[in-house]
């Protein structure tokens, strides 16, 4: 005779499966972030300078000079900290998200 899951045994249960779940995500997501791959978590950075961040069609992240997008110059920002700052790869200026995207 099966018996009925209790309510407890079914949050568990649950619980357990969203775990999974999230915990997979951050597998495939840190796999991705290895990879280059832009996870849109973020704007774009630009400098005055005219270096930018850039996606490929493949979803990578370049930085280019204005006017000429897609072509990989081969540097690459700082990922911004907390406080949204990184330095330009290019003139070293600091730079500022103008808005940070928070989880
Ligand atoms: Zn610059």
């Amino acid at each position: 005779m099966l018996k009925k899951k209790s309510a407890k045994n079914k949050n568990q249960s649950m619980r357990d499966i969203v775990k999974s779940i999230g915990n997979r995500f951050l597998e495939i997501q840190k796999i991705a972030e290895q990879r280059g791959i832009f996870l849109n978590h973020r704007e774009l950075l630009e400098c005055r300078c005219g270096l930018e961040e850039d996606i490929t069609t493949d979803g990578k992240l370049i930085v280019c000079r204005k006017g000429a997008e897609g072509m990989d110059v081969g540097l690459r920002f700082p990922e911004p900290d907390k406080r949204g700052k990184s330095r330009c790869p290019g003139c070293g200026r600091m730079l500022k998200l103008r808005r940070i995207n928070t989880p």
